[in-house]
């Protein structure tokens, strides 16, 4: 199997799977005061230092959570909770992850008022950001890189603008592409209040997740009970998934990032100029993720094509698989008939130069055979 959805899930590290090999030896409670207590609680210090370490963050600063949606929901409402008395507005992009806009719709709902910023060929629209800013708002969350068209969307500018306004909003980031894959790796820390990280985009497990909270930015929890991580986020600390995170973050160094830039770069050079593919790429973009149309062969029977051929893609993010929902495609600005049509290859660690020429071989061939 050739697989190219690494911005659906990651096949996990040697990293990571070292790591929970280790820590699935270390079972006791991390919260319990007596030795295998206090050996899991090392285990956890651990992995939350390298956690941190890959943000440049401060150890106290990273909780651990369920996942990237998880981490999503708490920032939102957790900040949407504090901050009611001073705004009722948040600012947003159009083309967010559901785990970002779906909690906002539920806000909105309740009587926030909820701007969207558009993203129009994956740009975040500046003067709008500021227009909306000059009314106030208790937050402002845009993510770091869309997970449809691979944008990477300019924090440092939203936080200047959010500083030039004096309005105080905090700023939360949806980082969960963007982590580890962008070429500043502290332009999280350096921008935001608070930051969504999630471990299986990255090598790690499914179902683990972290949320940068700088010192001094102060949440509502969303989980009550324990008063675990900090009292954010109760819960027994899942030790196992923690220690891969943690594991794959190590191994997602540098020569990851560099292999999956040297794909992107060649994937692009091999489809350039042929007649049956359009490639969207935006101006600022991560390498993970490559979009694509086929105009002519709807996505779907692409990717089923493609399967049958033992090549893994897909047409958007895996949570719109289903639903046939591609919104981040849209705000970005293709046709309907480029939407009808989008691949979205995606670059990992395993991938080669090799799978790469299958799939513009394999891409070409579908495209000339099923074309209407
Ligand atoms: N945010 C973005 C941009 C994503 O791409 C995803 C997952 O695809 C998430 C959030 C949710 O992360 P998780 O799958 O860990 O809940």
């Amino acid at each position: 199997m050739i697989y190219f959805d690494s911005a659906a899930t990651t096949h996990p590290s040697e990293g990571a799977v070292n790591a929970a090999k280790n820590a699935i030896e270390i079972y006791g409670n991390p919260s319990s005061v007596h030795s295998a207590g206090i050996n899991a609680k090392k285990l956890l210090d651990n992995a939350r230092k390298a956690v941190a370490k890959a943000l440049s963050a401060k150890p106290e600063e990273v909780i651990f959570t369920s996942c990237g949606s998880e981490s999503n929901n708490q920032a939102i409402f957790g900040l949407a909770k504090l901050r009611a008395r001073r705004s009722k507005r948040i600012i947003t992009s159009d083309s967010e992850h559901p785990s970002v806009s779906s909690p906002l719709s539920v806000l909105e709902d309740e009587g926030w008022e909820i701007a969207r910023v558009p993203t129009l060929g994956g740009k975040l629209d500046m003067d709008f950001l500021q227009a909306e800013l000059s009314k106030g708002a208790a937050f402002v969350t845009i993510m770091l890189a869309n997970n449809e068209t691979g944008a990477k969307y300019d924090i440092s500018a939203v936080r200047k603008a959010i500083d030039k306004s004096g309005c105080g909003a905090l700023l939360h980031c949806d980082a969960v592409q963007g982590f580890l894959k962008v070429s500043d790796k502290r332009e999280i820390v350096k921008n935001c209040d608070v930051a969504s990280i999630s471990a299986h985009k990255i090598g790690g497990f499914k179902g683990v997740g972290a949320l940068y909270v700088k010192s001094g930015v102060r949440l509502a929890p969303y989980i009550h009970g324990g008063g675990q991580e900090g009292g954010l986020r109760s819960g027994t600390e899942n030790l196992v998934g923690i220690s891969a995170f943690a594991g794959a973050v190590e191994e997602f160094d540098s020569n990851v990032t560099s292999h999956i830039s040297e794909l992107y770069n060649y994937t692009v050079n091999l489809l350039s100029g042929k007649d049956f593919v359009t490639l969207h790429i935006p101006e600022s973009h991560i390498d993970s993720i490559l979009l694509i149309s086929v105009p002519g062969v709807r996505s779907e029977v692409m990717l089923n094509a493609l399967n049958a051929l033992g090549i893994c893609v897909s047409a958007g993010s895996a949570c719109s698989a289903r639903k046939g929902v591609t919104h981040a495609m849209a705000s970005f600005g293709l046709s309907k008939e480029m939407l009808e049509s989008a691949v979205r290859i995606s670059f990992g660690a395993g991938n080669t130069k090799e799978d790469c020429i299958t799939l513009a071989e394999k891409l070409e061939e579908t495209a000339k055979r099923l074309k209407r």
